[in-house]
């Protein structure tokens, strides 16, 4: 039901701090109604912050998730993250009931290779649920959302070459699901990287930095804020970004980026934003954001995409 994510890009912040902003984000989704809240940050490994991704998922209100994530004796909050990508979600049960397994994060295996979050329904979950199970992954929710999880570490695994990006694991994905969508990916693969993507559910991004942010190079298309889709009282606050503006944090440039599903959650931290469109993949890598649109699947037909993947 509600997104939010947040990454600080060589902005040095510490574990509480992270918890403060996502906690906070998720407060200003809670008007939409939801059952279950969840998050997914980096765990305490010192010496490899980024590879291990650390889960916590309660059943009831935001505030309840928020006094679990200061119960967890595991996490210093203390520790400071130069860069580092949190994801949070507040759900709303359309598939299983409400609990702490079936909420969001949903992730990829025991290890947590990949978690993801989900706003919408994936229609054809049970096709790719049985093809999953076929090749030997274990399901432990009742949701459509865990077939995504489950979906992209099957690519990530029987990928033909090492250096695969994280946006073409995505593309993969969503080459293959049918509903709606709004989704936010995180991987210990990955480290300070950061992948969304929406098809029939909003998704937009928001960018600060004390730096001029440049208009690069970079081949992709830059959208423009669609005002329709924000509620009045955000209006003045956002600021156009045309479409020949390209954000771009280079190299030392400290950047911060907020992905929602809602502008509400944005507009404290910047008026800067950009609403994806349908079958845009939006990636962060070393700072810098691009974002591509996706070509659906030739086939509509579920089954012959699954063709596709064996
Ligand atoms: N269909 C997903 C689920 O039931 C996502 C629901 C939502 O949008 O919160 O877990």
């Amino acid at each position: 039901c509600g997104i939010f994510a947040y990454m600080n890009y060589r902005v040095p912040k510490t574990r509480k701090e992270i918890f403060e902003t996502l906690i906070k984000g998720l407060q200003r989704l809670e008007y939409r109604g939801y059952d279950s809240a969840g998050v997914a940050i980096d765990g305490n490994n010192h010496e490899v912050k980024e590879r291990h991704i650390h889960l916590v998922k309660k059943k009831g209100k935001v505030k309840a998730l928020d006094e679990e994530l200061y119960k967890q004796d595991s996490m210093d909050l203390k520790v400071e993250f130069e860069t580092h990508f949190g994801i949070a979600h507040t759900r709303w049960a359309t598939h299983g009931v409400p609990n702490a397994v079936n909420s969001h994060p949903q992730r990829s295996d025991k290890d947590n290779e990949f978690v993801v979050i989900h706003n919408g329904i994936i229609t054809n979950y049970k096709d790719l649920r049985k093809f999953l199970e076929s090749k030997g992954y274990e399901f432990e929710s009742e949701t459509d959302t865990e077939t995504i999880a489950k979906l992209i570490k099957y690519v990530f695994d029987n990928r033909e070459t090492e250096d695969i990006t994280f946006s073409t694991l995505v593309e993969r994905v969503i080459q293959q699901l049918e509903g709606a969508f709004a989704l936010v990916f995180k991987s210990i693969h990955y480290p300070g990287e950061a992948v969304a993507t929406r098809r029939g559910s909003p998704l937009l991004i928001g960018v600060r930095s004390k730096y001029k942010l440049s208009t690069e190079q970079i081949p992709i298309l830059y959208r423009t804020c669609n005002i329709e889709n924000v509620k009045s009282i955000c209006k003045t606050r956002m600021k156009r970004l045309d479409s020949s503006t390209c954000l771009h944090a280079v190299g030392d440039k400290a950047v911060e980026f907020f992905f929602a599903s809602d502008a509400s959650a944005i507009i404290e931290h910047t008026n800067r934003v950009i609403f994806l469109e349908d079958d845009d993949i939006a990636a962060v890598a070393d700072g810098k954001l691009s974002i591509h649109r996706v070509k659906r699947s030739a086939s509509d037909d579920p089954s012959r995409a699954i063709q596709t993947l064996q």
